[in-house]
């Protein structure tokens, strides 16, 4: 199919001078032209003679007249002026043309590229239903390990389950809606055994609308996912914060000693317990207050290892009475009102409220923890993906069908095109386009060995595809010897005739 697809290749029209001899395509306006049509555009520009860097600075003097010029890569002041030739769409004069042959395999690769995105319901769909099933977990892991605040985790989890079933049936409806044109151009275009240079337009276009189209669809299938973005945000900072609150319980695990059936609450960080008026046994002091729903632990670190932190008193929460904030000017306070007279403590504004609040959460324990029953709906909740991927695997990997996308097999730039023509590069030597090795040649030696290449060039590639084709079992082995024994002796020889000429030419 390749070996086709060159030697038509080679007999592009030029859409300027009529010779079969077209090479390149504008990205601009879709004009096939040849190298000799080509426009050629000449400036002036500079160059390091030492390192041909074209990235040339100028040094401002005092004297504004006089400027001078340096490489912005090596320094040296040995800076040249030379020509610069640039090519340009004789059409439109753009600068921006690709070789035929590389366009056709980028049309190709955004149109393979476009069937891949088409995936977009079932990979939203996969990614949603990922991050449910992790928070899901997360949550169930916590709760059997005693922690159980927060139930609206429980709650957002187990409406976004619900709603999943909504979603999917949207997400294949649209499908359906948008795919169902997106896919035939997609597949019009992966079917086509030739792009032909001259249908490029056409193809650039289609491609833009399916762009268009695109965009339409994704954007309603964000809008299905978006309604979560936030509930699953509120989910993972809580779950941090659970986290880092479990972490805490944990390190201080031998000082706290939790009962059997007590629950580890939360825990306030640096406050300082200023006074004692009540008769129980406080130790006052800094240090980090636990909560949970059977009592409050106050510790303090000896040391800087939180390992060796000691208990500074305990309160059981059945001698808490209540709590109240007192702000003066200079001190704010927090009085924690017990059975027994007042402790209290002082904090920053934020770690007293946060101590209040944690207070009254605690009090309220039994409204304030997950229900048992929630906790289990959430472990049945289960979804499956395998309709819509039912639905995406019929439409849409048939489409990106291995068979069908390898006929258009990676294949380079013919190497000859290189070697004779040249490129004109943004900081190449100036005078004539170079023709490196045949340039002192006798012509029809050029010519010769131009052919030969092509030829060469023309074989090998005949090989490979003649391997991938016994490979995929598309030929028997006789056939495939046979050809492959008539192929290698003609590149034999043709390698042969090669180093003649090429001695020739040292
Ligand atoms: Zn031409
Ligand atoms: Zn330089
Ligand atoms: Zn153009």
């Amino acid at each position: 199919m390749t070996i086709y697809m060159e030697e038509r290749l080679e007999h592009i029209l030029c859409k300027f001078c009529n010779k079969p001899t077209a090479l390149h395509v504008c990205l601009e306006c879709n004009s096939l032209f040849c190298e000799s049509c080509a426009h050629m555009e000449v400036s002036n520009y500079y160059f390091c003679s030492i390192c041909f860097s074209s990235d040339i600075r100028k040094l401002r003097r005092i004297n504004k007249d006089i400027t001078k010029l340096f490489c912005g890569n090596c320094g040296s002041s040995k800076v040249k002026e030379g020509k610069q030739k640039l090519q340009l769409c004789p059409a439109c004069e753009s600068k921006k043309f690709e070789h035929i042959y590389t366009h056709q395999r980028n049309l190709f690769l955004k149109y393979r590229e476009f069937g891949e995105k088409l995936n977009l319901a079932l990979e939203e769909s996969q990614k949603f239903v990922k991050s449910l099933g992790e928070y899901r977990d997360l949550v169930l892991k916590l709760r059997s390990q005693g922690y159980f605040t927060f139930p609206f985790l429980e709650k957002n989890l187990l409406e976004a389950y619900s709603s999943f079933d909504n979603i999917e049936k949207q997400l294949i409806e649209r499908e359906s809606l948008y795919l169902s044109i997106l896919r035939q151009y997609v597949m019009d275009f992966l079917n086509k055994k030739q792009i032909h240079p001259y249908l490029f337009k056409n193809y650039n276009e289609k491609l833009e609308r399916i762009d268009a189209a695109y965009t339409v669809y994704k954007t309603g299938v964000d809008k299905l996912f978006d309604g979560f973005k936030n509930s699953f945000e509120e989910i993972e900072s809580t779950l941090k914060s659970l986290e880092e609150n479990k972490e805490q319980f944990e390190e201080r695990k031998e000082v706290l000693r939790l009962g059997l059936k007590e629950k580890p609450i939360c825990n306030l960080p640096e406050i300082t317990c200023k006074l004692n008026r009540s008769s129980f046994p406080v130790k006052t002091g800094r240090g980090h207050l636990f909560f949970t729903n059977y009592r409050l632990v106050f510790t303090a670190n000896r040391g800087l290892m939180s390992k060796n932190s000691v208990k500074l008193f305990e309160l059981p929460i059945s001698k808490i009475v209540g709590c109240a904030i007192r702000e003066r000017k200079f001190s704010k306070k927090l009085h924690l009102k017990t059975t027994k007279g007042l402790i209290s403590f002082s904090g920053d504004m934020n770690a007293l409220k946060e101590f209040e609040k944690h207070v009254k959460f605690m009090k309220e324990w039994q409204q304030n923890c997950v229900k048992e029953d929630i906790i289990e709906d959430l472990k049945r909740c289960k979804i499956t993906l395998s309709e819509i991927k039912r639905k995406t695997d019929r439409d849409i990997q048939e489409l990106l069908d291995n068979k069908r996308t390898k006929m258009f097999p990676v294949v380079l730039r013919p190497r000859f095109r290189d070697d004779i023509y040249g490129t004109i590069g943004p900081i190449g030597p100036i005078g004539p386009r170079m023709r490196p090795r045949l340039r002192h040649m006798p012509s029809h030696v050029a010519k010769k060995i131009e052919r030969l290449r092509r030829e060469k060039h023309s074989i090998l590639k005949t090989i490979e595809t003649l391997e991938a084709k016994f490979k995929s079992g598309g030929i028997p082995k006789e056939f495939y010897l046979q050809k492959y024994r008539n192929l290698t002796a003609e590149l034999y020889q043709i390698d042969t005739q090669l180093d003649e000429l090429n001695s020739i030419e040292r």
